[in-house]
């Protein structure tokens, strides 16, 4: 298993944020601006899990998670781990993004130990032995 970590996400601040707490445990960071260039990238890179924002300019977190899922150029995307990360936890946002093919959620402002945690229980850092 590699440690190719995609995160789908519009907003450069937590784009840097995240990027600087994964490549620190010694993961490496694919970054996609636009859901579509993220399903893109889920189909035709090597990607060992992908963090999914869920408010993006083009199509949602949701329709990005369902397309991955129901991708039919990489059978394992129906399986690879999902994480949304959500601004609305309060508002069902994490329901649904359940509901649309992710295996867990976290919420916004993106907690670094939480970040950590939730990506070491599908990958583990490179950095653990
Ligand atoms: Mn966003």
């Amino acid at each position: 298993m590699g440690n190719n970590i995609l995160y789908i996400e519009d907003n450069p601040d937590n784009m840097m944020l995240v990027k600087r707490a994964l490549e620190s445990r010694g993961y490496k960071l694919l970054e996609a601006m636009t859901g579509m260039t993220g399903v893109e990238k889920a189909e035709t890179e090597d990607v060992d899990l992908i963090l999914l924002d869920i408010n993006l300019p083009d199509i949602d977190g949701y329709e990005v998670a369902r397309r991955i899922r129901g991708s039919n150029r990489k059978t394992a995307l129906a399986y690879l781990p999902i994480i949304a990360v959500t601004a609305n936890a309060l508002k069902g946002d994490a329901e649904k993004a359940v509901a649309a093919g992710c295996d867990v959620y976290m919420s916004k402002p993106i907690n670094i130990r939480e970040l950590w945690a939730r990506v070491e229980a599908f990958v583990p850092s490179p950095h653990v032995k």
